[in-house]
């Protein structure tokens, strides 16, 4: 095992592939996927990673399930791989041209001001480097929902699966009944927040999707495989539509402007600054959700209202 990285073969039906779970410091291990030749998602751009990467000589494609930094980091952090062929969902390559002013956006965003709730400087520095080696991807193709990949012989269909991230996919493998959802669900049940382009609603039909799919696993891109697929989506569902109920309990007793801090206290009830912080974003997105005529205001951290 190479340092930092725990990589194990799976197969499931007919479809082997090796998981590569990353460690990174603040946050849980982020997996990598290589089907035949190709990688799913080429993890945080930072020195682990790209060591591993350094090394692969064999692969001759990428496939990002979205444009977030930890799973795009070998595609803009090395150039061997960067000059691979390339495929995602359309706008993500948009996005990575856009890549670091995007994260100095979060960095901003992040490191809250006004007050002591925010993230440490070290998460904000190490999640999202400001001095970062940027290439650009040479060779793209944008896919959307429903067309097909084939990787190593096997039929992949591209799923559009936002919430977490507008544009994200996932890929199914409908013969081997298993689907690559990247971020699209976490293991613990809970919705993430991609803080932009983030909602609760697309994150609803994404479910309501991946539980027609009938699959016998699904992939994520932290964490472990998820077997028990029905009860397991039973579970986002319950999580999410309990927390839209809370938070409508909630904004409806403090009316507008909605200040998301206290929201988020009473539902979430947060332990620490860096969960107070990531909380109010989460609020931010169920008050979107139920906000359908775009009429209250919201007040962040910081005192500002956005
Ligand atoms: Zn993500």
């Amino acid at each position: 095992m190479a340092h930092g990285v725990h990589s194990e073969r799976l197969t499931v039906g007919d479809l082997a592939f090796v998981r590569h779970a990353f460690a990174r410091p603040h946050v849980d291990p982020v997996n990598v996927f290589v089907i035949g030749s190709t990688v799913i998602d080429t993890g945080h751009p930072s020195e682990p990673t790209l060591r591993w990467f350094r090394d692969q000589e064999e692969l001759d494609r990428v496939v990002l399930t979205h444009s977030h930094v930890d799973h795009v980091g070998a595609s803009i952090g090395l150039k061997s791989i960067a000059r691979l062929p390339h495929v995602a969902f359309q706008g993500v390559f948009d996005e990575l041209t856009d890549l670091e002013a995007r994260m100095a956006r979060m960095r901003d965003h992040l490191h809250g001001s006004g007050n002591s709730e925010g993230y440490p400087q070290s998460f904000v520095s190490e999640e999202f480097p400001p001095d970062l080696p940027h290439y650009d991807v040479t060779q793209s193709t944008s896919v959307s929902d429903g067309d097909t990949i084939d990787i190593d012989g096997m039929r992949f269909e591209v799923l559009h699966t936002p919430g977490h991230e507008y544009n994200h996919l996932s890929l199914w493998c409908p013969s081997s009944e298993v689907a690559f959802v990247g971020d699209a669900v976490m293991p613990s049940a809970r919705f993430d927040v991609g803080v932009v382009n983030t909602s609760v609603g697309d994150y609803l039909e994404t479910l309501e999707r991946l539980s027609e799919l009938g699959a016998e696993v699904l992939i994520p891109s932290h964490g472990d495989p998820i077997t028990d697929v029905s009860s397991f989506i039973e579970n986002c569902l319950t999580n999410v539509n309990e927390t839209i109920d809370q938070v409508q309990t909630v904004t409806d007793r403090l009316r507008d402007p909605v200040d998301l801090r206290e929201v988020a206290v009473e539902v979430f009830e947060p332990e620490s600054g860096m969960a107070a912080k990531y909380f109010q974003d989460v609020t931010a997105a169920y008050v979107r959700y139920l906000d359908d005529d775009g009429s209250l205001s919201l007040i962040d951290t910081s005192g500002e209202t956005r």
